[in-house]
């Protein structure tokens, strides 16, 4: 099995440390360098059932704008010709009017399997982890899975790559 994977979201979500946490050191080893038609990859998975490519198109998840680049049909390329995308939240912010736009563009896509990532589930005591998750749980339809997360406490990251496997 393999797969290209995007993971999105707004500035400072956790987008990049969860990819160092899922691939750790190799990714600066292929950042800048490989290129797929449209995206740049910023990372590879290789496991000997499956490989997990990770890619974004340049610009997009580092702009103080990002939202701004959203709204411009480039930025949608990096959920193009993927077959997961990760949608990042973290536990500790409400899902907002910045997230609208890509959760809109996120429900017209059928041909991708999408994941809704809550990140930083380490900020959050149980209890109100489980008050948010009713609030998470709104955008069930749109997701074809919900998964809370920690890339620094390691929480729920093997499931996240199981899912992602079973996807593909
Ligand atoms: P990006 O802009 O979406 O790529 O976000 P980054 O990966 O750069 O992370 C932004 C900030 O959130 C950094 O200070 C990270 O250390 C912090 N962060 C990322 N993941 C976690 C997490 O699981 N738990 C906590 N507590 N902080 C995190
Ligand atoms: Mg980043």
């Amino acid at each position: 099995k393999s797969g290209f994977i995007s993971i999105v979201g707004r500035p400072n979500v956790g987008k990049s440390t969860l990819l160092n946490r899922i691939i750790g050191h190799k990714i600066s080893i292929v950042t800048n360098k490989a290129q797929t038609t449209r995206n740049n990859i910023r990372g590879i998975l290789t496991k000997e059932d499956y490989q997990l490519i990770f890619v974004d198109t340049p610009g997009i998840h580092t702009s103080k704008n990002q939202i701004d680049r959203f709204m411009n049909s480039s930025a949608m390329r990096s959920m193009k010709d993927v077959d997961v995308i990760l949608f990042m939240a973290p536990a500790d912010e409400t899902i907002g009017k910045n997230d609208l736009f890509i959760l809109n563009q996120l429900s017209k896509k059928t041909d991708v399997k999408k994941i809704l990532v809550i990140s930083k589930a380490d900020t959050l005591s149980k209890e109100k982890l489980f008050l948010k998750a009713t609030e998470w749980n709104t955008y069930e339809q749109i997701f074809d899975e919900i998964i809370i997360t920690s890339s620094t406490e390691n929480i729920n990251i093997e499931k996240l790559i199981e899912t992602i496997v079973e996807f593909l």
